[in-house]
């Protein structure tokens, strides 16, 4: 069904049947790399759970009408809620991070800084990851987009949260698994610490606030990691694998 799909275009206009126009580096994907022209069936999203068949009207390089023929509401999210948060890596490894934990189903991603975090990406960092999260969205089928940040402190998303949820930190030496404390729970947090590793101070917050502390195995995996295998085994244990 997927490998079926027609070109996937994002917009940030609500969606309807009826006429919408496609601008910026959208209507320059559709008419200049993809070459789209009359009758060509697409496909629009706007991150609102559902996905619009749709057929090209008129192509310009700066403006692409589409008309809208339908809706449709394929089920391509997680059963449960999923916060991943790290640090995040520097340059391509944090794009990186953010398209996998895209195409994996995670509902939102915390950049966090920590005692022994080096960089704290600003604003500008920010709107890239979310135009990545666009990009892997329309590759991977998904029609919710992945929330990202702002950047919270350890100090602070340690200890504070909405109860219920099950939160689960990775740290060398850890003793818990994913497979015994996330199963069928509506919500999990996984965190994962900075390349420096969490501090012993910062692993006894987590664990006066309810933090399950897990171990990835005999070597230290980076960030990115990490924080995929940890997503992969919520992902896993939540479906019965
Ligand atoms: N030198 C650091 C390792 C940092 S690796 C230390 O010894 O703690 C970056 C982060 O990835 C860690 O903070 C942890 O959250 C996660 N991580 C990497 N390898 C891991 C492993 N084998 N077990 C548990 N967590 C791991």
């Amino acid at each position: 069904m997927v490998a079926q799909m027609s070109q996937r275009f994002y917009t940030s206009l609500p969606l309807a049947p009826g006429m919408v126009e496609l601008t910026g580096a959208e209507a320059h994907h559709a008419a200049t790399v993809c070459r789209l022209r009359l009758g060509d069936p697409v496909c629009l999203f706007n991150g609102d759970g559902h996905e619009y068949p749709a057929r090209i009207v008129s192509t310009g390089r700066k403006a692409v009408q589409v008309e809208v023929l339908g809706i449709e509401s394929p089920h391509r999210e997680l059963p449960f809620a999923l916060e991943v948060a790290a640090p995040l890596p520097k340059g391509d490894r944090g794009m990186f991070l953010v398209e996998k934990l895209t195409e994996l189903g995670v509902t939102s991603f915390v950049p966090l800084s920590c005692e022994r975090s080096v960089i704290q990406p600003g604003e500008g960092k920010l709107e890239k990851l979310d135009r990545h999260v666009i990009e892997a969205s329309k590759q991977c089928g998904r029609n919710v987009l992945m929330r990202v940040g702002p950047v919270v402190a350890w100090q602070e998303y340690g200890a504070t949260g909405p109860r219920g949820e099950v939160r689960i930190a990775a740290h060398p030496g850890g003793t818990q698994t994913v497979a015994r404390v996330g199963p069928r729970v509506p919500a999990m947090r996984v965190a994962v610490g900075p390349e420096g590793g969490f501090t012993d101070a910062e692993i006894a917050l987590a664990r006066e606030h309810g933090w399950h502390i897990i171990d990835l195995g005999p070597r230290i995996l980076r960030i990115e990691t990490a924080a995929i295998a940890l997503a992969v085994q919520a992902v896993t244990c939540h479906s019965g694998g």
